[in-house]
């Protein structure tokens, strides 16, 4: 009974998602901090450091003007770093909107947004040459694998966006994450604002050719949109969280259906598909 309920409302969302798609023209930005030129040390990427929010207000604006001029109606802006407490309504685009907040499994997806974006983006954890690199959190998760493959925010994301139909047209942030994207979605656009050589090692543009950049890249995102296919993981999906030491996972007595013990420090949910698969995780 309690899958019958859950098919139905999967397929009702993807009606829902199928039905708004072509009407919608707007992006939805997911913001990070780890990506942002000019950010290269740890103590930069505190939700409350002055200089990381005005770096990447001034790169999420960009964008904002990019897809505005290129003909996109709408931008709304997923403040995605760190609970959510890194962008201000005080300094945003005034024609953008300001999400804060967690979001639940689907992203609001199931809204029919016409495309995703990521500005200030890190590469998943365990990437050689990467600024800060980390799939969701640093602390608490050593290795993120969907289909027994690395992967971090980029590859979940660009999943879940997938599912719905909807495409990831831009990345901003370092030459790994970058790479990343261009494995899945190989004509995304890519505004590679610094070059990391390690974990706290990079040469980044200034913050004005940075905003330069993304502003040209968000603007032949967004008019290349119909060329640039959803990232679609077909069949079924296995997420497997490896959590780092200090996460290590109490001992359950029972787990819930889909989810298994693969170690002490690693649980896998499984999916008949990525939605599934991934609602296990976020919900548990
Ligand atoms: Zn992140």
């Amino acid at each position: 009974m309690a899958m019958t309920l859950r098919r139905i409302v999967v397929i009702l969302l993807a009606a829902a998602a199928a039905l708004t798609a072509q009407n919608r023209r707007s992006v939805f930005v997911i913001t990070d901090a780890e990506g942002v030129a000019g950010v290269c040390r740890q103590e930069q990427t505190e939700p409350t450091n002055t200089e990381m929010q005005r770096l990447l207000t001034g790169e999420v604006n960009a964008a904002v003007r990019g897809f505005l001029a290129a003909g996109a109606e709408e931008v709304v802006v997923w403040d995605g770093h760190d609970g959510s407490r890194t962008l201000s309504a005080l300094t945003l685009h005034p024609r953008a909107r300001l999400i804060h907040g967690s979001l639940g499994p689907t992203m609001l997806m199931e809204r029919g947004f016409a495309a995703l974006a990521f500005v200030g983006q890190h590469a998943r954890a365990n990437r050689a040459g990467a600024v800060m690199a980390h799939s969701y959190s640093s602390l608490g998760i050593q290795r993120l694998l969907m289909n027994g493959k690395e992967v971090g925010e980029i590859e979940t994301r660009a999943a879940l966006a997938g599912w719905f139909g909807v495409p990831v047209i831009l990345l901003t942030g370092d030459q790994a994450a970058a790479e990343d994207l261009k494995a899945i979605v190989p004509n995304a656009e890519l505004a590679v604002v610094k070059e990391s050589f390690g974990y706290y090692a990079c040469m980044s543009m200034s913050a004005e050719a940075a905003q330069q950049t993304i502003e040209k890249a968000a603007a032949r995102a967004w008019s290349r949109l119909g060329e640039i296919k959803p990232y679609k993981v077909e069949g079924p999906v296995t997420i497997e969280v490896e959590y780092t030491t200090r996460s290590t996972l109490f001992p359950l007595a029972a787990l819930p259906p889909g989810v298994e013990r693969v170690d002490a420090r690693t649980l896998r949910y499984r999916g008949k598909d990525f939605l599934e698969a991934w609602t296990r995780w976020q919900t548990r």
